[in-house]
């Protein structure tokens, strides 16, 4: 999609650290890190959040939860536990309209959220 910058990610024409890609998705470096472990997994195809997903995206949706695991595996941060979050609308702080999964992990991780 035009100026989308996470669609411009997926297709390389903007610089991003990529830790984990496919046929389907790509996981890379959040620009503003909140932990020692922060990556964004993202669908190469432009969906905008989670209540624009259709039937047609359950499995991408499902792919996308799983590479979110493998990364955090691979960023050693399973045994000490990460945490998966999807921001939807104004009062979650979403800012980028392209769905992205983020996995947060390295610290201890407050809970509830801010
Ligand atoms: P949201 O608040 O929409 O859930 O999260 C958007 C995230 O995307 C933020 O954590 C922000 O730091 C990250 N981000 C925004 N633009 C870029 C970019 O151009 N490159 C990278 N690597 N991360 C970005
Ligand atoms: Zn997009």
């Amino acid at each position: 999609m035009a100026d989308c910058i996470f669609c411009k990610i997926a297709a390389k024409e903007v610089p991003s650290q990529i830790v984990a890609e496919d046929d389907q998705v790509v996981a890379f470096r959040d620009a503003n890190p909140q932990a020692p472990v922060h990556v964004l997994v993202i669908p190469k195809s432009h969906i905008a959040n989670v209540a624009a997903a259709e039937k047609g995206d359950e499995s991408l949706l499902g792919h996308i939860l799983r590479v979110g695991a493998q990364v955090a595996t691979e960023a050693g941060v399973a045994q000490g536990g990460y945490r998966m979050v999807l921001n939807r609308g104004p009062d979650a702080g979403e800012a980028v309209p392209h769905i992205h999964l983020h996995v947060i992990g390295g610290r201890a991780l407050e809970w509830p959220p801010g």
